[in-house]
């Protein structure tokens, strides 16, 4: 019998101290060089971010998200997930643990279909936290179908040949290097004609046409890539994982980085959830309060519940994928995971901006930022409807129609059943009277 809801008192240390330390070292980051922790570190970021690293390695917190067979020093997707919820308070938080998004599933990928020699020039300095990757797979006329991805490569005596057009590649503008899918046999089903190449950005013909940015950010500070692949010419060794292998691929790196981002979120909504109970406590208003109004009770009650269900639900997902160390035998939860994130964050972040009043829905709180993010996290990682529908059909295959016109609860036909099972007993009682 081992459901148990305690984290072992040694690792529970390491999270008290991971608490302290993002509240205390890595949040005041956000604040100085917001938007920025995907620039690569340079000047007084090197110096004031590099300290922080060492103290995470110190602790044995850096990259946790691999286990060491794939060359990280993880602790397994539960651990990870106490940890990620602790990090999702902040933007830089993730980067100074070296458990960043997209970089994360990037590097879960090579370390699982790469070459030894990609692994050398790629997932070592990913590793190191010393480079920064990109996922360049929806096409700006696609995006929830990859059937419908149309970038293509040809071969070229042992090059490839790539062109074709990427849209909201996140983080090309400073990767390193990206990780496109493409059609490599057009002949076949895209399941199995569509194959994964690891593209250096700085590849003739690699043209980033603009940086898209998202609501409220400002022109310049985009990072979601509209790319033109212009005959970028690669050579054989550039395939990831074999030809035909990227819907194999995407699934593997598709479904760490979900869980990863759900886990995060937690961290975020409890965030809002903090400042809607310190709002409560704080204003006063009609001889009263806030938090001695019946509706703020509501809000901190369903935000409280919400949360702690997401939680649930999330950290059970986690030691799924730790029992199975299959995300194929797990993607029903993931799925559910991925649908309930959007909603729950979006809820609390909404009612504690409502309590917050006008000071809520300004530049000067986050609140309006998580809500962005939560429509985001509808959209990124795939849309919520496609989601739905993953959770539909593999809780489904549990079930069986029935042979006849009723439903097998129908409970005239479960009525006469029991009568026939208990008939000697029911015999009896009439006999009785
Ligand atoms: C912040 C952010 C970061 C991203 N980062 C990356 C990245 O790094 N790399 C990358 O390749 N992509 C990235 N994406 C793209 C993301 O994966 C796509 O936006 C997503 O897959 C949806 O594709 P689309 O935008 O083309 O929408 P479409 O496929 O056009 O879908 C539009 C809408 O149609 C509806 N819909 C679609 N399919 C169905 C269905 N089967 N049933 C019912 N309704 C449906 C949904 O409402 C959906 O939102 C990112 C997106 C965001 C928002």
């Amino acid at each position: 019998m081992a459901w148990d809801f305690e984290t072992d008192p040694e690792y529970q240390k390491l999270l008290d101290w991971a608490d302290e330390f993002v509240r205390d070292k890595v949040e005041p980051l956000d604040l100085v060089w917001p938007h920025q922790q995907f620039t690569p570190l340079a000047g007084g970021r090197r110096d004031a971010v590099d300290p922080l690293k060492a103290e995470v390695r110190r602790q044995g917190l850096w990259a946790t998200h691999l286990g060491p067979e794939l060359g990280g020093q993880g602790y397994g997707q539960l651990k990870l997930a106490l940890l990620n919820e602790i990090l999702g308070r902040s933007q830089w938080a993730p980067i100074v643990f070296g458990c960043q998004a997209p970089d994360t599933g990037n590097a879960e990928i090579i370390a699982h279909y790469g070459t030894d020699a990609q692994k050398e020039r790629y997932l070592r300095p990913l590793l190191e936290g010393e480079l920064f990757s990109c996922y360049s797979m929806t096409e700006p006329h696609a995006g929830a179908d990859p059937t419908l991805f149309t970038t293509r490569a040809v071969r070229d005596g042992d090059d490839w040949i790539i062109n074709g057009w990427k849209f909201f590649s996140s983080n090309a503008a400073t990767a390193s290097f990206l990780i496109v899918m493409v059609v490599t046999d057009p002949d076949v089903s895209a399941y199995q004609g569509m194959s994964m190449f690891l593209v250096p950005t700085d590849t003739p013909g690699v043209k980033i046409v603009r940086n898209v940015g998202l609501y409220g950010e400002r022109d310049n500070e985009g990072s979601h890539a509209l790319i033109h692949y212009d005959n970028v010419r690669v050579p054989g060794d550039a395939l990831l994982g074999g030809e035909g292998k990227a819907f194999v691929i995407a699934q593997t790196r598709l479904g760490g980085g979900r869980i990863h981002h759900a886990m995060r979120t937690i961290g975020l909504a409890r965030k809002a959830l903090d400042m809607m109970c310190e709002r409560a406590l704080s204003r006063q208003t009609q001889g009263s309060r806030l938090s001695d109004k019946q509706f703020v009770q509501g809000y901190i009650a369903d935000s409280y519940a919400q949360l702690l269900q997401f939680r649930l639900m999330v950290l059970y997902t986690a030691w799924e994928i730790d029992k199975y160390n299959d995300y194929k035998k797990v993607r029903k939860d993931i799925a559910a995971v991925k649908v309930v994130m959007p909603t729950v964050l979006h809820d609390i972040a909404w009612r504690a901006m409502q309590i917050h009043g006008a000071l809520g829905v300004t530049n000067e709180m986050p609140f309006l930022g998580m809500v962005t993010g939560a429509a985001v996290m509808g959209l990124a990682d795939g849309p919520t409807e496609v989601h739905k529908t993953t959770v539909a059909r593999q809780v489904l295959r549990d079930y069986q129609p029935t042979e006849g016109t009723w439903p097998t609860e129908w409970i005239p036909g479960k009525r006469e059943a029991a009568r026939a099972k208990f008939a000697e007993y029911l015999d009896a009682e009439v006999g009785n009277l």
